[in-house]
């Protein structure tokens, strides 16, 4: 199974890619996890998507085409993947129908999170990771069980995202309307795209996604 979670930024696509992680054993491949990695170990990457990335603006498609090409060298054919934050271009969803070809695999469903863009700010100001298992959390939406404590691995640290500010949030989002948004049309003509409310509690979210794929 090969699976793409579109949508803006703060729909859930993180969130719901770990439930699908979890639930089915499937291999997350998110551009901005790769790169935000690259960033931390100073790669040549990593050098030079930090900025752009600080900026809200869009890595060049070769890097994010080339990362996703490598990950799926590293997994096993019958390992399903969820493409979470790629595509984002037109030309990102002609590479990876070219990747997924050469690795013999196809694409079944395009999932739309549908997302009041008003809501998306609050989502994402509000948004943090556990330091130590990178589980995710929001302030009020989705704090952990115990204040202060992650529920999956009990570590004390967390961290917010650089670019989770309102000013880069605002150009993610227009990037994401100028240049993502355009490559749905493409693959509603394949019959593959399946829209959900991505403003419906997670676990609902969760389970429209799992009718989607059974
Ligand atoms: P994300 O974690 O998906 O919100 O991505 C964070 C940032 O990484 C984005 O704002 C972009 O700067 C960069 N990025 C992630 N994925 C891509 C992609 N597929 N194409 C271009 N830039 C990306």
């Amino acid at each position: 199974m090969n699976i793409i979670l579109l949508g803006p930024p703060g729909a859930g696509k993180g969130t719901q890619s770990a439930g699908l992680v979890a639930r089915h054993g499937m291999k997350q491949l998110s551009t901005g996890d790769m790169l935000r990695a690259a960033v931390k170990a100073g790669t040549p990457v990593g050098l030079e998507a930090k900025a752009v990335m600080d900026r809200g603006e869009l890595v060049s498609d070769d890097i994010v085409s080339a990362l996703i090409d490598e990950n799926l060298d590293a997994m096993a054919a019958n390992e399903g993947a969820i493409f979470d934050g790629y595509p984002r271009t037109a030309a990102q969803a002609s590479d990876l129908d070219r990747i997924l070809a050469k690795h013999g695999r196809s694409l079944d469903h395009v999932i739309e999170l549908e997302v009041n863009v008003d809501a998306l700010v609050e989502r994402i100001t509000g948004r943090f990771s556990c330091a130590n298992c990178g589980a995710l959390y929001h302030d009020t939406a989705n704090p952990p069980v115990k204040e202060g404590v992650c529920d999956v691995c009990g570590s004390t640290e967390f961290k917010r995202r650089p670019d989770d500010n309102e000013e880069t949030v605002r150009t993610r989002m227009e990037e994401y309307r100028a240049k993502t948004a355009p490559i749905l049309p493409g693959y509603e003509t394949r019959g593959i795209v399946t829209r959900v409310d991505g403003m419906a509690p997670i676990d609902v979210v969760a389970g429209q996604i799992d009718a989607i794929l059974t």
